[in-house]
């Protein structure tokens, strides 16, 4: 199958089975989403939405936010990944928005990534989802399933998945096709047992396909071993019976 007809597919069977695919990451504005995406980093969503209501009421806005000592901060996110580095980043991006953006998260991906904590895929989270910006942000899930589906090819670093899905995906659903690979991964295309039997996508999934007729081959010729093996035996099993036949004949006739 050509790449193009994969991202048709992918394109089509998303857009119909999740219109409305969103981040998993609870938040009600840019601030409270840029927090939580720097939380999560190596870390669950889920577990990032355990901390992160205390953590809002606390710290609601930048300039709350940048008063904080990285050891205020620490109480409230000791649970999730990396809290020290995690909190300390957390309180300089605060004072970089108060000092160097009016307390508002910018919208250019080169300015949000001069934030403490922000790097490529962060600023392209908040690009596309805050600011409905053409960005798709890759994360361990995007390399992965893209990799696997085949929309990409080659593809050893995340910008270079990141280009290569920007080459062939509409910009309408750039954004959208993230959160589309992000629940894929998450859900179906797990890492070390990916869900193949049972994927909606295997029929244009390229991993599917390979590891599929391998696998079929495989199995065609253990059987056919097996079968060539059986007839090997029935072959030595009638010789003996036709030897034995042959030799209670002769004794009855002497
Ligand atoms: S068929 Fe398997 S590898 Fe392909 S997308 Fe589905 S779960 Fe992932």
């Amino acid at each position: 199958m050509k790449k193009k007809d994969r991202y048709t597919h992918f394109i089509e069977y998303f857009s119909k089975n999740q219109p409305n695919a969103v981040t998993e990451l609870h938040y009600s504005n840019p601030f409270e989403l840029l927090v939580a995406v720097i939380l999560s980093a190596q870390c669950t969503d889920k577990r990032i939405n355990q901390v992160t209501p205390v953590l809002f009421k606390q710290f609601p806005n930048p300039e709350a936010l940048s008063a904080a000592t990285a050891e205020e901060v620490f109480n409230y996110i000791r649970s999730v990944s990396y809290p020290n580095n995690k909190a300390k980043h957390l309180v300089g991006m605060a004072n970089m928005l108060v000092n160097d953006f009016n307390g508002v998260v910018p919208s250019d991906i080169n300015e949000l990534q001069k934030l403490p904590g922000v790097g490529r895929k962060t600023a392209n989270v908040i690009a596309s989802v805050v600011f409905d910006a053409p960005a798709i942000a890759v994360d361990t899930h995007v390399f992965r399933v893209s990799n696997r589906l085949g929309l990409t090819t080659n593809a050893k670093t995340p910008l270079a998945v990141e280009k290569q899905l920007m080459l062939f995906l509409p910009e309408d659903v750039m954004g959208i096709a993230h959160h589309w690979l992000i629940l894929h991964g998450r859900y179906v295309c797990l890492a070390r047992n990916p869900k193949c039997e049972t994927c909606p996508i295997n029929w244009f999934c390229k991993y599917y396909e390979k590891n599929h007729t391998e696998t079929a081959l495989l199995k065609a010729e253990a059987l056919k071993a097996k079968k060539l093996k059986d007839a090997s035996k029935k072959e030595k099993l009638n010789k003996i019976s036709a030897s034995l036949k042959e030799r209670a004949v002769k004794s009855q006739n002497q």
